[in-house]
């Protein structure tokens, strides 16, 4: 025995769904492709359904996510919350992370020992725990290689003073990191940058401090970013294995999404032109105001182009009404019976939006993985980011890959028109449609057999294996 067949990995992703979705794809094409049984660790807050996946074995962690915490839901707080808490011995009342590892890495009658855990970039505590117990780790990076890349480089951009970012230095390019400008840096706007700051040095910490590297995007892609990570992290591989949605051969996006995607879109674009439509989604974090989603509402209207739109149920700030009663008076009865030109859903299967030919455009958040599902369908993009990496993807997307660009300032109707009629148009959108689609070959050549994303998961399945 001994066989590839009989190993099993752990996996443990940060609960947000940019970072449970590729934790779980990477753990489906592991399984699926690679023969490994995986244990999926998880924590209450944003919790996963087991009973939804039946391939998977799961096991639940103590995440000590105070409720006000949980509630307030700053993403870094939370990070910081479960760090903190996961760094804590067992008592009475609290299982520790370490025993909770020790219970799931040991062999019982149906599974055999878990050779590694593979962890989120910002489960530093979790990593310390698995390294009392001897157990290697890998770090699935969920972000680009360029984020990763720029995250090693914080402590230069501190000590030449571009960090951290002063106002009337944010157009300035950084020349160790083109084609970013400090603007583009992590969180460059936000008041929170000591916390920031600790979060990123702890995630440089877990990526130094493992046995491996995975990230989540594909060697034709970032070949100069990827080069420096690897000339910069001595650990033993570093794999570009996406879009791992492309190699995973579950849909888990569409299984397990903390929100229940409508698929009644699927069937609307079916009855739309091939490339008319515009597909509008923040991902699952992103937020407006009030003002700024009447002008949204205002420009899709007036466009004149068919548009699917998802408003999550939190994506205006300060509301939590319906969506109907939100939108402008008369806005949804006006698009439908304009042909019906337009439709409005919480939450989409996104994959597969982007896949369906009648879909044009994508004005997007710029989350990595909303980027990386676009790229993968040759669909080209507005990008509108607000917070994290969202800010240098959009720059990528515009200067490196030429597949789309930013809307930037203030959201108001006319700007949003015109930012739509240069994605749509068809003499304006030409240039960026034919290089997207020069992209999307990119991709499908990485997943081909002996594609680069293909050739790397084999490693990664053959190291997991020697360990
Ligand atoms: N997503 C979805 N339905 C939607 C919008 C997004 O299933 O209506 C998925 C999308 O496919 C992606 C994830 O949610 O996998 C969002 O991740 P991303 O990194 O783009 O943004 P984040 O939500 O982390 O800001």
């Amino acid at each position: 025995g001994g066989g590839v067949g009989r190993r099993r990995v752990l996996v443990f992703p940060l609960p947000f769904e940019g970072h449970i979705n590729p934790m779980l794809q990477l753990a489906g094409a592991l399984h699926g492709r690679g023969g490994l049984s995986v244990t999926v660790l998880h924590t209450r807050f944003n919790a996963l359904d087991p009973s939804l996946h039946p391939e998977l074995a799961f096991a639940e962690v103590p995440d000590g996510v105070p409720p006000d915490v949980a509630a307030a839901g700053s993403i870094a707080e939370i990070i910081h919350a479960m760090n903190a808490a996961m760094e804590g011995e067992s008592s009475p009342t609290w299982t520790s992370v370490r025993d909770v590892l020790a219970s799931v890495v040991a062999a019982d009658e149906e599974k055999p020992p878990a050779a590694c855990l593979i962890i989120d970039a910002n489960l530093l505590a979790v990593q310390k725990a698995a390294a009392s117990l001897g157990l290697p780790t890998l770090v699935l990076r969920t972000g680009s290689a360029a984020c990763l890349s720029c995250f090693l480089a914080y402590p230069m951009l501190h000590e030449k003073g571009y960090l951290p970012p002063k106002e009337s230095r944010l157009y300035e390019p950084l020349k160790e990191l083109p084609p970013l400008r400090i603007r583009d840096l992590f969180y460059s706007g936000q008041a929170n940058h000591e916390i920031i700051r600790e979060i990123l040095a702890r995630a440089i910490e877990t990526v130094r401090n493992s046995d491996g590297l995975v990230i989540n995007t594909f060697d034709e892609l970032e070949p100069p970013e990827l080069e420096r990570i690897r000339g910069e992290v001595d650990v033993a591989v570093v794999l570009a294995v996406g879009p791992l949605h492309k190699l995973s051969p579950v849909d888990y996006a569409g299984r397990s999404s903390l929100l229940r995607q409508d698929h009644s879109c699927i069937e609307w674009l079916d009855t739309q032109a091939t490339g008319s439509v515009l597909y509008v989604s923040f991902g699952s974090l992103a937020s407006m105001d009030s003002d700024e989603f009447l002008e949204v509402a205002g420009a899709l209207h007036s466009s004149g182009h068919p548009f699917l739109w998802v408003i999550r149920p939190d994506l205006v700030r300060g509301s939590h009404a319906t969506t109907s009663t939100r939108l402008p008076d008369g806005f949804e009865r006006a698009v439908e019976e304009e042909g019906r030109r337009g439709k409005v859903i919480h939450w989409a299967p996104q994959q597969q939006v982007l896949a369906h030919h009648a879909v044009g455009g994508f004005w997007t958040h710029a989350g990595w993985n909303s980027t990386l599902e676009s790229i993968s369908e040759g669909v080209p993009m507005i990008c509108r980011p607000q917070f994290a990496d969202q800010m240098m993807n959009t720059r990528y997307v515009q200067e490196a890959w030429g597949v789309g660009f930013e809307l930037e300032g203030e959201l108001k109707r006319g700007e949003i028109e015109r930012a739509i009629r240069k994605l749509m148009g068809e003499k304006e959108g030409a240039g960026l449609r034919e290089r997207a689609e020069k992209l999307r070959k990119k991709v499908a050549g990485c997943l081909e057999s002996g594609g680069s994303s293909q050739v790397a998961l084999d490693k990664l399945v053959k190291y997991i294996a020697s360990l």
